[in-house]
């Protein structure tokens, strides 16, 4: 395969090739993915974004991997919305750690007529900071999409899980063209788009093919691939499904890197149960964005300092912001938390969140 064919962006793909793609020997599918990885990003830099939960548990939908839906019984503590307030503190103090992206995530069907002017205040103040933005907050209307793009949202994650034809297995109270309108809507806005998926989920083969074509034939490639492996909860009706290979998802990484060059591919949810070999591996096949760190505000957070480890073993650079948004002195900053030893603890994981 040619450099220029290896690395075409196309919206064609045929389940079956990229079956073919996902079955290829492992060395064969990591030096393709790496290649491609190469000629679209600096393959020694990944992009770092936090994130924080405005609104957890509750949620009316019955995603089967999800502990934060009311559907099940998990344990998790039930927030009210996050405070504007307090959402600004925690964006300032990523910030000062030397984030440049904050993603907000509430665990909604939908924001309500009511809600909105809450989120678009928040969106509102945290650009004031001069961060990006980004939110997940289920499913949005042409109206709503535009009025949080009118607010000044960078990025919106809406997820399409895994493929067609598996999707009712996994959630029943919203339908796959449900979340296909939304990903039109937020595009329609002008706004980036983050869509990917959770392998792990008992899927075959071919619907970790599905879920790709589905992703890579969407009009616009997404901005943002969030690649999650599932992270078994108690008390969800997933907490007992078989482990997925670790070569699985890896494989499910590299194929994301071929079949969406340009995007930025997240390494997202089950990192944390990843060894470093394993992670390595996924930064090798082409994955070039994490959440960093796991818990916001807590004291003590070792995640972010194994984070940091690693960066430094394999000689990682923390991506600099977008030039067009160009800020010298956050792009400094970015690279001094990384670079530093500094025991910071400001994330949340609410990676799964819509
Ligand atoms: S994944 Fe999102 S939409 Fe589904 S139950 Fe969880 S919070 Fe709700």
């Amino acid at each position: 395969m040619s450099n220029q064919q290896s690395s075409a962006v196309r919206h064609d793909w045929t389940p079956e090739e990229v079956t073919a793609l996902y079955q290829q020997p492992f060395n064969d599918l990591m030096f393709q993915a790496q290649t491609v990885h190469r000629q679209n990003f600096d393959a020694n830099e990944v992009q770092i974004s936090t994130l924080l939960s405005i609104k957890t548990g509750a949620c009316p939908e019955d995603c089967k991997y999800c502990p934060q839906s009311g559907h099940y019984n998990t344990g998790l503590e039930k927030e009210k919305l996050m405070e504007i307030q307090r959402v600004i503190e925690e964006a300032k103090a990523a910030q000062e750690k030397g984030a440049s992206r904050f993603c907000m995530g509430a665990a909604w069907r939908s924001p309500t007529v009511k809600q909105m002017p809450y989120v678009v205040d928040m969106i509102k103040q945290v650009k004031e900071l001069g961060m990006e933005t980004c939110m997940t907050l289920g499913m949005l209307d042409g109206d709503q999409a535009k009025e949080l793009a009118d607010a000044g949202l960078d990025y919106y994650n809406h997820n399409l899980d895994t493929s067609p034809e598996y999707y009712e297995d996994i959630i029943t109270t919203r339908t796959y063209q449900n979340r296909l309108d939304t990903l039109q809507n937020v595009r329609d806005s002008g706004m980036k788009v983050c869509c990917g998926g959770i392998v792990g989920m008992g899927e075959t083969l071919r619907d970790r093919a599905g879920l790709m074509v589905e992703l890579a034939n969407l009009p616009h490639h997404p901005e943002s691939v969030p690649i999650n492996m599932l992270v078994k909860v108690e008390g969800t009706p997933m907490d007992q499904v078989e482990d997925l290979d670790p070569f699985d998802f890896i494989r499910s990484i590299a194929v994301a890197r071929i079949m969406m060059p340009a995007s930025h591919v997240r390494l997202s949810a089950g990192r944390e149960e990843m060894n470093e070999q394993m992670q390595s591996m996924c930064f090798l096949a082409g994955a070039n964005s994490i959440f960093y760190g796991c818990k916001l505000l807590t004291t003590g957070n070792p995640e972010a300092d194994a984070d940091r480890d690693l960066f430094q073993k394999l000689g990682i650079r923390p991506e600099q912001r977008n030039q067009e948004h160009g800020d010298k002195a956050e792009q400094a900053a970015l690279m001094d938390a990384v670079k530093q030893q500094r025991t910071d603890a400001f994330f949340y994981d609410a990676s799964q969140a819509s």
